[in-house]
């Protein structure tokens, strides 16, 4: 009865499966087990001191009082001056808007362009909230599969073939969560002159992991002139300044989108915290080179993560070029019985892991691919490699 109560929308999407399997595991530690939580993508560095210094200086100066809506002019600049720096891209104040994380960020766009039935374009894996937000909109999400094999990356001519007259948005992400893939800007220029030949397709490129790349550069989609007035790129501190609580995401977007999402904001919550904005400042007025160390540390702990991951048998993977994650191919275990318990899908291996080798990862099909799991390797090289050798051991 009280479910049937709740509106249609919300019956229709599911819970947060990274936020689910994280709180299963933090559930678990405080009963006393000795869980390694390697579910959710939360990088275990503290914020730069810097930043932290900022925080403390805003709090004794007196910012405690609302902001503009998109936030302070000032860090606007900031995010300017940002994406000229770091991207190549050329937005103004006018087009910036600052939320309460990236998710916020995300929903103010989807909320601004969808209508109910409108069709967004998907890639496969994907991460698991933009899936659930186009739902939350009573939009359709069309995806895009991709496979191992060609490092989950989808090819221009399966783009052209999800594209309809009901096609509103892409949401593109590079690098990728859950896969790790990086496209190339060889790569993005085949996607492009796909796009270019549909105008009314807007695209909404998420670049929250931009900085961990461990091979090649992150190229933005909007680089490319043909569709930079159609592109939302955004992009956020939780990653790359390990500021997850922090909850500062933004965009930078078309004036008339981000005039939108501004009136939106302006209905919902008001503005980011006034805090976190301060601090927000003088991160991304920092170099990026400031936060180098966190990377090449990301980079080693991937290496690490191939390396275990090749003895344990059953699994494969690709090598991933940034985020934080690897996504192997687990299915050749399904059907298997290990300590009596047959595995039949991502889902039971995933809750396998976590009773017997108290190891939490989220299954892929959280992430839209049955056939793999995702594990999260932003934790220490010491946690990384006792989850690798339970894991190894349970599966034996
Ligand atoms: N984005 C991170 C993840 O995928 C944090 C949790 C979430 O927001 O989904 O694990």
């Amino acid at each position: 009865m009280k479910n049937r109560l709740l509106s249609k929308r919300i019956q229709n999407i599911s819970f947060s499966q990274t936020l689910a399997m994280s709180s299963k595991a933090r559930e678990l530690k405080n009963k006393g087990e000795d869980i390694i939580n390697l579910s959710v993508g939360e990088p275990n560095f503290s914020p730069p001191y810097f930043v932290l210094n900022a925080a403390k200086k805003a709090i004794d100066e007196g910012y405690h009082y609302y902001t503009p809506v998109s936030g302070y002019l000032e860090l606007r600049e900031i995010i300017c001056k940002k994406f000229y720096r770091d991207n190549g891209l050329k937005y103004f104040p006018s087009q910036i808007v600052i939320s309460t994380g990236g998710k916020q960020s995300i929903m103010n766009v989807l909320l601004s362009l969808l209508d109910k039935n409108d069709e967004v374009i998907i890639p496969s894996p994907y991460w698991v909230s933009y899936y659930q937000m186009v739902k939350l909109c009573e939009a359709t999400p069309v995806i895009i599969p991709t496979t191992i094999t060609n490092n989950f990356k989808i090819h221009k001519k399966q783009l052209e073939e999800a594209i309809t007259q009901k096609t509103k948005l892409f949401i593109f992400n590079t690098p990728c969560n859950p896969t790790g893939s990086v496209y190339s800007y060889k790569e993005l220029k085949d996607l492009v002159e796909i796009l270019k030949k549909h105008p009314k397709v807007i695209i909404l490129s998420d670049e929250i992991y931009e900085h961990i790349c461990y091979s090649e550069k992150h190229t933005s989609i909007a680089v490319f002139p043909d569709i930079h007035h159609r592109v939302i790129t955004l992009n956020g501190l939780s990653k790359a300044f390990s500021m997850t609580g922090w909850r500062i995401g933004y965009i930078g977007a078309p004036e008339w989108i981000a005039r939108s999402c501004d009136k939106i904001q302006g209905q919902m919550t008001s503005c980011a915290n006034s805090i976190a904005q301060r601090a927000a400042i003088s991160a991304l007025k920092a170099s990026p080179i400031e936060i180098e160390y966190m990377i090449k540390e990301f980079k080693k702990r991937r290496n690490l993560v191939l390396d275990m991951i090749k003895e344990i048998p059953g699994i494969k993977t690709n090598k991933p070029n940034g985020a934080f994650y690897i996504f192997p191919k687990v299915s050749d275990l399904f059907g298997k019985k290990f300590y009596g318990r047959i595995i039949h899908n991502s889902e039971d291996l995933s809750s396998f892991l976590l009773d017997k080798a108290k190891v939490a990862t989220v299954s892929g099909s959280s992430f839209g691919n049955d056939e793999c799991l995702r594990i999260s390797y932003a934790s220490t090289e010491d946690k990384i490699i006792e989850a690798f050798t339970r894991i190894k051991k349970v599966l034996n």
